[in-house]
């Protein structure tokens, strides 16, 4: 199906590293649900280049946001970063996408696993009242390879500070060591418990899990909650593990 291209504008250009970054627009796109990505494009040499990306916003806001690594040798991405405030970016009128909280079912504590920017798309759904009112209990973990890849931390704060005990974030950095942060790879934090310690909250069959971001992260985690007798979950036969891969 043909995309509805809606002209937006740059407002808000945050570099968090040389090659990580958050860009919020404003554009007359259709409604939206957390959770939901959207496509932004640039033409680039004559033509329409566009690339999914998860909201980092929330559908009650009033402008929209994206967070995105810059690949090197990416199509979209290098010319991303070179956008400025004013500039244009094209959006997809309506957002697409399934990785939304009425597509996991009940259960007593939920689980978000995230790796770089795959933590955006977790900002957007915790900032709804969705997840606070179906889970007794909600974990984010975001790993990342350098501390200063560790984005949205004044948000976070505010989920904690709204949502005390019932909140509880875990941060881990593989390539550096760094205070008050775990230094292992989500499936070995997992595996060892590591996570499940410091949230105080076992893993079961009542546990919801979304994971979301690099897919080989995704894949080892999947084959570990599998072997403790969790199942994705599929709209034919419902599950514990709902999934979105980037790449
Ligand atoms: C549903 C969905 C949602 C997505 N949401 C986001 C998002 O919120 N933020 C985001 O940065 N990307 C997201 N992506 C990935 C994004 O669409 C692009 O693939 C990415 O930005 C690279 O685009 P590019 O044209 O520069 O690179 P391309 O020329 O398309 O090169 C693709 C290669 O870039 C690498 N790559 C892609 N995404 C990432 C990434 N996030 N981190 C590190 N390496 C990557 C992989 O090696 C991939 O094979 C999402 C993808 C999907 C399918």
């Amino acid at each position: 199906m043909a995309i509805n291209w809606i002209e937006t504008e740059i407002i808000e250009h945050k570099r968090w590293t040389e090659v990580l970054a958050s860009l919020k627009f404003k554009g007359n796109v259709l409604p939206y649900t957390a959770g939901q990505f959207t496509k932004v494009g640039l033409e680039i040499d004559g033509e329409m280049i566009s690339r999914p990306y998860s909201y980092v916003s929330s559908p009650n806001e009033d402008f929209l946001e994206i967070v995105y690594v810059m690949v090197p040798d990416g199509k979209l991405t290098p010319a991303l970063s070179g956008l400025n405030v004013g500039d244009k970016l094209f959006a997809m009128e309506k957002a697409s996408g399934f990785f939304v909280m009425s597509e996991v079912p009940d259960g007593d504590d939920l689980w978000m696993l995230a790796t770089g920017t795959g933590v955006g798309v977790f900002i957007s759904l915790l900032k709804t009242s969705e997840p606070w009112n179906r889970f007794k209990n909600i974990v984010l973990v975001h790993g990342v390879r350098a501390a200063d890849e560790l984005t949205y931390k004044n948000q976070i704060d505010e989920f904690s500070n709204q949502y005390g005990d019932r909140f509880t974030y875990i941060p881990t950095v593989t390539r550096e060591k760094k205070d008050n942060c775990l230094n292992l790879r989500i499936p070995a934090g997992l595996k060892d418990n590591k996570f499940q310690e410091i949230a105080n909250l076992e893993i079961t069959n009542k546990t919801q899990v979304m994971i979301c971001g690099n897919p080989d992260m995704i894949n080892d985690t999947v084959s570990l909650l599998e072997k403790s007798g969790l199942e994705r979950n599929r709209r034919s036969k419902p599950g514990n593990i709902t999934l979105e891969k980037y790449w």
